[in-house]
């Protein structure tokens, strides 16, 4: 690390546990930001201060004045233009050093082993049941950790998974066959900064995990009402007989 770094990140080097190894695990990682929305645009702009080395954004969408109220991260100028574009450009512009790439698309079962190579974790930012259940199945298989998060109107939910899947997965928590969660912001609303509360706790357990500054609790839900201010975190039981995470043969946990 240069001085310029040392300088850069000194606030963050002074946090017990974080210090100088976190921040070289976090220069060396790879994250892949799926879906460029409320939650993974602010993501990306907190993995991209504190240093994630290389960052991917995947989003096939354009913004839109209707994002505005929450996706902090465009400006009007930004209208009709791709967010994995924009947002690779605005990361840029507050960490050169980094590598920021991006792609106009959607995660899904022909482009997602791809965009996976070489990746060390996952945020969701994405806002669909189906897409989390694919992300579940294609991280599991490449033992990677994923970081989900979701919010509609006043309440908002994430969950860690490691690589290994030992505390259940996603499939436990939603199997496929559950209805999606909610009907998502564009039919029930959302205020900016229930997205951004949820956000932000996947983006801390992200950094905790890549740099070993805290433990993360693996499969623990998080459960946040933000009209009361009630948080409850809820372990995630392991559901016998799981498609994912259970041996086929007898359905106990693997
Ligand atoms: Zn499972």
């Amino acid at each position: 690390m240069d001085d310029q770094a040392l300088e850069r990140y000194s606030r963050q080097l002074l946090v017990p546990g974080f210090e100088l190894e976190g921040q070289e695990r976090l220069l060396q990682a790879k994250v892949l930001v799926v879906g460029c929305g409320g939650l993974g645009a602010l993501a990306a702009q907190y993995l991209a201060g504190a240093g994630v080395g290389r960052l991917l954004l995947v989003d096939p969408d354009i913004v839109e004045i209707s994002n505005l109220s929450r996706q902090i991260a465009y400006t009007e100028a930004d209208l009709g233009l791709a967010k994995s574009e924009v947002l690779a450009r605005r990361l840029l512009a507050m960490n050169s050093s980094l590598r920021v790439e991006h792609k106009v698309t959607c995660f899904d079962a022909t482009s997602g082993p791809e965009l996976l190579a070489g990746v060390d974790a996952v945020l969701d930012g994405t806002d669909s049941h189906a897409t989390r259940q694919l992300l579940d199945r294609l991280t599991a298989a490449a033992g990677l950790p994923w970081f989900m998060g979701a919010a509609v109107q006043m309440a908002g939910q994430s969950i860690a998974f490691s690589g290994q899947r030992a505390e259940g997965c996603y499939h436990c928590l939603a199997p496929a066959a559950s209805a999606e969660w909610g009907g998502g912001c564009a039919a029930l609303g959302i205020l900016g900064p229930v997205v951004g509360m949820v956000a932000l706790q996947q983006t801390l357990d992200l950094i905790n995990a890549l740099s070993h500054a805290a433990p993360v609790p693996w499969g623990v839900l998080r459960q946040f009402d933000f009209r009361t201010g009630d948080r409850m975190a809820l372990t995630l039981q392991r559901r016998p007989g799981c498609e994912l995470c259970c041996d086929k043969r007898d359905g106990a946990p693997v």
